[in-house]
Parts: C-alpha cells; sequence; structure tokens
C-alpha cells in the first residue's frame, strides 16, 4: 500500500507520467491554496487597524500605496500603518510619474454638458478649472494643442475635443458628463514628453528610502532607459521595480522592458485611453505573456471588481473579467478604488478570492509549462540567468513526471523561485530564504505556497529544514517525492545549478 498523504497536497492519483498526461490532456491542480495573488490598493476606507486585519485575514498578499494621492508624508504614514497591522504582507509603493492633471474642479464637481465649449489653458496660470474652463497642466504648455486633438478626461467617460485656436483655445465637449477633483488628462495624439521619473518621483524615492518597501512601481515607463533611470534613483537592488505598462511607446518596447524591470504592471487604467479600448485584452495577454517568458510577476490592474465600490456583489463581466486574467496566466491581481476607498474592502477581497480559485480549477497547468523556453531569459549561454532557467525547467519536468508532492526553491535573491513559478507547476512551490524581507518579496509572485526563513548560507541545511517544516505541516509525508532547486557550493557566483529528487523520510 503506498501511504496516504494527508493534506491538501494530495489529488487521486492519476496518470503519473508527464507524456501520459500531456496525452490525456489532463488538467490537474494538486493544491487547494490559491495560487494568484492579491494585490489591493491602501485608502482612506482601508486605513484603519480594523480594516487591515480584515484584508489580512481576507487574503491580501500585497498591499499597494499610490503616491498620487495625498502629500510624501500621509503617503509614509500609511506604509508604517499598514507594515504594523500586516507584518507579513508585502508593501508596493506607486510612483505616479508625468501624468497630466487638469487644475481642481469646485468641491462636489460639475457637469460638463455635451456640445459645451470650454475654455482651455495652462494649468500653471490658472489655479481653478470650471464648466466653462479647464486648466491642463502639460509640462510643455497648452500652445502645441492642435484642432482635432482629443482631451480625455479621467478613464475616458467625459471627453472634448480641441475646435478652435484662435481667438482662444477652445474645446467642444463630445461626450459629456460629470467631472471631480484633479482629474487625469489625456491627449493620446500626443506622445507623453515628460520625463519619467519626475522630479517629484525623485522625492517620492528618496523619502521611501528608510521605509523597507519591498517594491516600487513606476507609471508611464517608455522605455528600458526610464526603468534604468529610475532603478539608478532607487539605489537598491533588493527592491522589486514594477514598470507600469500604460502607454504605446511602452507596448511596442515590452521585451526591453519587461526585460530590465523585474515585474510589469498591466494598467489597464491608462492603457485604455491612450489605445483603443478594445486592444485591451489583447494587450493584455500580450504583457502576461512576455512578463512570464521573463520569469516576472506579473499584475493584472484595474476595474476589475468595479461595481463592488458601492455594490456588494460583483457583475457577471467582472467575475468572468477576473478568472479571465487567471487563465490569461497573471501572476497578481488588483484592486484598485475597490479597497482605496469602497464601501467594503474585505468584501471585495474575499469575493476575488472565491473567483481566483475556481479559475485556477480550469487552468491548463501541463499546456502552460510546455510552451516555456529558457533563451528568452538570457540570449547569453555562459549567463548564470540562463542557467538557473534551465535548471528551473528541468525542475518542473521532473516535477510532473515523479508527480512530486513539491518543489523547493532554495533561494536568497528569490530569482529561482521567479524563475520556476513562471512554470505554473501543479504542486506546491516551497521557498527558503534568508530574510523576512526576501519572504514578504515573494507574496508577488504565482503559487509560491510557504517561505521558509531559513538564515544557512548552504542550501543542503536550507533543503532539510525545508522538509522538515513541510513534513511538521503535514504538507509532503514519507515517501513522498520532492524536487529540490538549489544552488553548489563551488561557483564562482551564487546560482541555481542543480536540481535534485529526493524522497522524504521521516528520520535522517
Ligand atoms: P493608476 O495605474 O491607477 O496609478 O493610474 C493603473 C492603471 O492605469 O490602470
Ligand atoms: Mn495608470
Amino acid at each position: 500500500m503506498p501511504p496516504t498523504k494527508v493534506t491538501a497536497v494530495n489529488a487521486p492519483h492519476l496518470a503519473t507520467t508527464f507524456s501520459d498526461q500531456v496525452a490525456a490532456g489532463i488538467r490537474r491542480p494538486s493544491f487547494s491554496e490559491r495560487r494568484t495573488r492579491i494585490v489591493a490598493t491602501i485608502g482612506p476606507a482601508s486605513d484603519s487597524p480594523e480594516v487591515l486585519a480584515a484584508l489580512g485575514e481576507a487574503g491580501i498578499d500585497v498591499a499597494r500605496v499610490a503616491m498620487a494621492h495625498g502629500s510624501i508624508d500621509d503617503c509614509i504614514a500609511r506604509i508604517r500603518r499598514v507594515r504594523a497591522a500586516l507584518p507579513s504582507v508585502a508593501i508596493m509603493a506607486d510612483l505616479p510619474g508625468p501624468k497630466v492633471r487638469s487644475t481642481s474642479f469646485p468641491e462636489g464637481g460639475v457637469m460638463l454638458e455635451q456640445g459645451a465649449l470650454v475654455v482651455v489653458t495652462d494649468g500653471a496660470s490658472s489655479p481653478e478649472s470650471s464648466a466653462r474652463q479647464i486648466g491642463v497642466c502639460l509640462e510643455e504648455g497648452v500652445d502645441h494643442l492642435r484642432v482635432g486633438d482629443h482631451l480625455i478626461v479621467g478613464d475616458g467617460g467625459v471627453t472634448m475635443e480641441v475646435s478652435s485656436i484662435e481667438p482662444r483655445l477652445e474645446a467642444t465637449v463630445t461626450c459629456g458628463g460629470k467631472v471631480q477633483g484633479r482629474p487625469g488628462i489625456t491627449i493620446p495624439e500626443h506622445p507623453m514628453v515628460a520625463d519619467t521619473p519626475t522630479v517629484e518621483d525623485l522625492a517620492r524615492i528618496q523619502a521611501l528610502r528608510a521605509e523597507g518597501v519591498e517594491a516600487i512601481a513606476a507609471s508611464f515607463v517608455r522605455s528600458e532607459e526610464d526603468v534604468y533611470k529610475i532603478r539608478a534613483a532607487i539605489d537598491d537592488p533588493e527592491i522589486l521595480l514594477i514598470a507600469k505598462i500604460e502607454t504605446r511607446e511602452a507596448v511596442e518596447h515590452i521585451d526591453e522592458i519587461v526585460r530590465s524591470a523585474d515585474g510589469v504592471m498591466v494598467a489597464r487604467g491608462d492603457l485604455g485611453v491612450r489605445l483603443p479600448l478594445e486592444d485591451v485584452p489583447s494587450l493584455q495577454k500580450q504583457i502576461i505573456r512576455a512578463g512570464v517568458r521573463f520569469g516576472r510577476p506579473v499584475i493584472t490592474a484595474t476595474q476589475m471588481l468595479e461595481s463592488m465600490i458601492s455594490n456588494n456583489v460583483p457583475t457577471r463581466a467582472e467575475v468572468t473579467d477576473v478568472a479571465n486574467a487567471v487563465l490569461d496566466g497573471t501572476s497578481a491581481v488588483m484592486l484598485s478604488a475597490e479597497t482605496a476607498v469602497g464601501h467594503d474592502p474585505a468584501l471585495v477581497v474575499e469575493t476575488m478570492a472565491r473567483i481566483l480559485k475556481r479559475a485556477e480549477l480550469d487552468f491548463d497547468y501541463i499546456r502552460w509549462g510546455s510552451n516555456l523556453g529558457v533563451q528568452e531569459i538570457s540570449d547569453d549561454r555562459a549567463s548564470t540567468l540562463r542557467i538557473t532557467a534551465s535548471i528551473t525547467a528541468a525542475g518542473w519536468r521532473a516535477a510532473l513526471e515523479e508527480d512530486a508532492a513539491a518543489i523547493i526553491a532554495c533561494s536568497n535573491s528569490g530569482m529561482t523561485v521567479r524563475s520556476i513559478s513562471r512554470f505554473r507547476p501543479s504542486m506546491p512551490i516551497v521557498a527558503v530564504t534568508k530574510t523576512e524581507f526576501r519572504a514578504r518579496q515573494l507574496h508577488m509572485s504565482w503559487g509560491v505556497a510557504e517561505v521558509i526563513v531559513h538564515p544557512s548560507e548552504d542550501s543542503y541545511v536550507q533543503t532539510y529544514a525545508a522538509i522538515d517544516h513541510l513534513l511538521s505541516e503535514g504538507l509532503v509525508v514519507p515517501g513522498d517525492v520532492v524536487v529540490v532547486l538549489a544552488g553548489s557550493r563551488d561557483t564562482a557566483v551564487p546560482m541555481t545549478d542543480t536540481v535534485r529528487l529526493m524522497r522524504v523520510q521521516q528520520h535522517r
């Protein structure tokens, strides 16, 4: 009799070899924990210790603090509150970049009626906007606007078209609606000229230095040079740099950007106003695929459960959208206003978690990994990245062949974990790392079931610590096979260069 496994790791024993499974087309998640990560934006609705605790209980993996809202000091205070309330959740600070905004509309907002004429002025010289006049804060000024240019307000509900330049710059409202606060203004005909990072972003990066955030997201990156500049400003190799893909230029340079960043975000809000809205579903698939090929976590963001800002139940379309992001292979999904200003942030997270778990049952784990290569990671055969990519590919395949109970990745930088995670293995990935910081940071990666913090440099010691932990948690039982990805002691530079299959023993 084979030993009976005692936990969720166990699944009915089906066809056991990789080739059998491929031939039979079996889709087989062997693990009942949620694999897709949840990023929740923290705002006024979720600032209190009670709501933060409820978000933690509901299962958020990453808290996002959007630095576009409030002063730098407000954002730092928010980061500290999150850290205090949720010590094992990763924090991602989000830099707004050169987002063009209007000057502020009066309290309570105004209606812009379809067909109305609105005077367009330079934001720098007109502090207030109204129903008759809008100040646009363009770095290069508004003088270069041409008749026919569009001004899209916010996420696209309200649109104006420049109708005259002389004697004054005027736009006609082509799609009316309510505007309030200081909405973003997108002029799709004009590429953004302001640099990334902005002077304000540099000040934010400076203020973040002492906060120990696990990741920094950067808005409106348009090239790999932008990524390098932001990385130089951050000047801390420990922090993951997440490039938000939300411009046409970023889509055109997606591979270079993904290669130079540590993760990417499908920023559907701005993407959907700068590129045709109907392109968004296809861009989402393309960006996710690019991220996964390079072993980068990908966050799919914006309006995922938008109606839950005020409702208790999402729309069918939203549920389907979240599920499809899972099937597209996203690592994480993000909540924005739903948790920052919504009426019940924890309910949104619980709802999202349920949708994710159900969608994961339909994910084609085997086909996903079978289609991944190693050459994208680096075309330099001597590169340690490429060696890690090959080793994790071998580990994934061995885990399927041998129906392994878990994949253990000894990974001080987290790179090996991200590299195996791109295969979306059906069995749990267990990471062993040296610090709490790295453990939290790995909450951005798909499917990492457990992160064990063990201070040893020696991957042999780390491996046994992981197995002991898995045994004591009941995640493996004696007789199970586990796949271990680790580095040898005798390499000149540290790298993951071995894949080992071990049969778990009770006493050693
Ligand atoms: P934002 O980014 O919410 O900071 O604008 C996400 C998006 O544009 O979708
Ligand atoms: Mn955006």
